[in-house]
């Protein structure tokens, strides 16, 4: 029988805040006026074995409000630097984040807990410290539409709201949010280390991220190398992600990659209602460096500023030939992704060609790829005679909103796709499960974080609360909120979205 545990008696051991001094400051939140609870996650409390029934929701306000210090915690904001926009800027650090503590639960997990708004810190230069409820709604939201979709992520444990004000699009209501994630180190901690020539303590840093991180690297002959390939293994998993489900992150910077490989610091993210490979999710992103399309290349360039921090533990030639290797990695991982959204277990030497037939397909007609692949997982081909069938019929049924602007070309994609089906093991049936616990019905849309944001905005949390397990589980069907799974309303298309938050 597991051990439950309440918010006074986590199980804390805040292994960062025991590293040099210089290395972060020691805060203490500052409280929100008039905080409340707007939303908890269930899910995220269990895993760090607190019991979902037990948690008292003011204490949750005390806590994570800036109320009252959290039993076991001894806050602190980070130092790191980074690239922005594509230049280095060594002024960086949690300017309105706070490092609580780690929880390390039953099952050794050892699991960050971060306040983010939690007022100004050394590193907030000129700013407030504060979140507004706009992007910590978005980011609360998305971090369980991450965990849904099975794409690595940072989650949140709770929602705060208040009635203190602050001024970014307007005056804004600020919030707070618990990020939850075993990992808040940055490519930019250890650029930190490099720029200001610290080079014994960017030793110190890698052992400890080693340690705690990648422990299996200690036995390699070189663990900074191994380190950094395992790093750049799942980054190139994470993209490939993203590439394939039209996430954009929309603020690309080192400061801004873990080196966990998992989404973290959302931004002016976007899924796309539309494939648009050049779409950019931030307007203040004039030279669309951040656009869709850019991301694998722009990861890989943040890997590169990454090996280049690492240069006084690894030789040259290690890490830039490292560094060849993720234009493949990223390639086989995304191939691995687009493959099992069409079914495709088995290997074929052409199947590389086919799905990027179908994505070329995609980008001509704008495709809404997430309505695309849930039909998709309805729809039984694989038993018919398709490349029989007059292509009037071949586009009818579910897939004729996708394919009616030019049949000929689809339908021979279709045939192909239909033929490639041929060599796989599983039946029909077994094949389109596999599809539907993949594609997803729901996906977290801006217009949808934009309404809950708009209803909270008035005080009426209970969309952001509906949500919650749609996004959760967003390849099953839900009783509430089906419209959710419908093309995107007009004024959708409008939606502008920035840096500020
Ligand atoms: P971001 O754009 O959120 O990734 O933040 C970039 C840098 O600016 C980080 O060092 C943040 O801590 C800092 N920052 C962003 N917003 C604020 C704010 N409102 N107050 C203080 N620091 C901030
Ligand atoms: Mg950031």
């Amino acid at each position: 029988m597991p051990l439950l545990r309440n918010l006074d008696n986590l199980n804390f051991d805040n292994s960062y805040a025991r590293l040099p001094e210089s290395w972060f400051q020691r805060t203490s939140p500052k409280p929100l006026k008039h905080a409340h609870l707007i939303s908890f996650n269930p899910r995220v409390a269990q895993r760090l074995d607190l019991d979902p029934c037990q948690v008292n929701p003011d204490q949750l306000v005390a806590y994570f409000g800036g109320l009252k210090p959290l039993p076991g915690t001894t806050p602190i904001a980070m130092k790191y630097t980074g690239h922005q926009f594509g230049h280095y800027n060594p002024d960086l650090g949690d300017g309105r984040g706070q490092l609580l503590g780690e929880v390390v639960n039953q099952r050794g997990e050892r699991l960050d807990l971060h306040l983010k708004g939690a007022g100004q810190t050394a590193f907030s230069r000129f700013a407030d410290g504060r979140a507004v409820l706009r992007s910590s709604i978005r980011e609360y939201l998305v971090s369980e539409a991450m965990y849904g979709l099975g794409i690595p992520s940072t989650e949140a444990l709770c929602l705060i709201g208040s009635e203190e004000y602050t001024s970014r699009l307007g005056m804004e209501p600020c919030a707070m949010l618990v990020r939850v994630t075993p990992c808040h180190i940055r490519f930019g901690h250890f650029e930190w280390l490099y720029y200001a020539q610290r080079h014994e303590e960017l030793k110190q840093l890698a052992d400890y991220t080693i340690a705690r991180y990648y422990p299996e690297c200690l036995g390699a002959d070189n663990p900074y190398l191994a380190f950094f390939q395992q790093v750049q293994e799942k980054t190139a998993a994470l993209v490939a992600c993203w590439q394939v489900y039209g996430f954009v992150h929309g603020v690309l910077n080192t400061d801004n990659m873990s080196i966990l490989g998992e989404t973290f610091d959302f931004g002016p993210f976007t899924f796309l209602d539309h494939y648009e490979p050049d779409h950019i999710a931030n307007k203040n992103d004039d030279a669309g460096r951040y656009a869709f399309f850019r991301q694998p290349n722009i990861v890989h360039w943040n890997l590169a500023c990454l090996a280049q921090a690492l240069l006084p533990l690894v030789d040259r030639q290690l890490l830039e030939s490292a560094l060849e290797m993720f234009p493949q990695q990223f390639a086989d991982q995304e191939l691995i992704r687009r493959k099992a959204r069409l079914g495709l277990l088995a290997q074929h030497p052409d199947d590389a060609k086919l799905t990027e037939q179908l994505w070329q397909l995609f980008k001509q007609h704008r495709t809404d790829i997430t309505r695309f692949f849930s039909r998709l997982s309805e729809l039984s081909i694989s038993e018919r005679p398709i490349s029989e069938r007059p292509m009037a019929e071949l586009s009818t049924e579910s897939l004729k909103a996708f394919t009616e602007r030019q049949p000929e070309a689809w339908s021979a994609w279709l045939v192909s796709y239909q033929q490639r089906l041929g060599i796989e093991v599983a039946s029909e049936p077994i094949r389109l499960q596999q599809m539907r616990s993949v594609n997803p019905r729901y996906i977290l849309r801006n217009y949808m974080a934009e309404e809950a944001i708009r209803e909270a905005t008035q005080g009426d949390y209970r969309l952001v609360n509906q949500l919650l397990p749609i996004l959760r589980h967003p390849t099953e069907d839900h009783d509430t909120l089906r419209h959710y799974q419908q093309a995107p309303p007009d004024w959708a298309a409008a939606i502008c979205l920035t840096c500020s938050s």
